[in-house]
């Protein structure tokens, strides 16, 4: 894995802690950062990393907490606080 890959990845993990410990505006940095990394090395972000981010306002999205998960007609629709939705086939 290369070095941006590797801070991407890093990120991410910084992203998902600060969520988790209530921070959403030190979540979303991290996000931004990742985003930006990846943009500037024409890295795709994980598909983790971006099932779990919001792209209209770079929420780190936790279910049951800034984000409602549903299932519809065989995908999974995420629902961000901001009114975001994205949608992704089940797997
Ligand atoms: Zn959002």
């Amino acid at each position: 894995m290369d070095i941006a890959a590797e801070r991407i990845e890093r990120l991410h993990e910084l992203a998902r802690a600060a969520a988790a410990e209530g921070e959403p505006d030190r979540a979303r940095y991290y996000v931004r950062l990742a985003r930006r990394v990846a943009e500037r090395n024409r890295l795709t972000l994980p598909r983790s990393f971006r099932r779990f981010t919001c792209d209209e306002c770079d929420a780190y999205l936790r279910p049951g907490d800034n984000a409602r998960v549903r299932l519809q007609d065989g995908h999974v629709v995420i629902t961000c606080e901001c009114g975001a939705q994205a949608r992704y086939p089940y797997d």
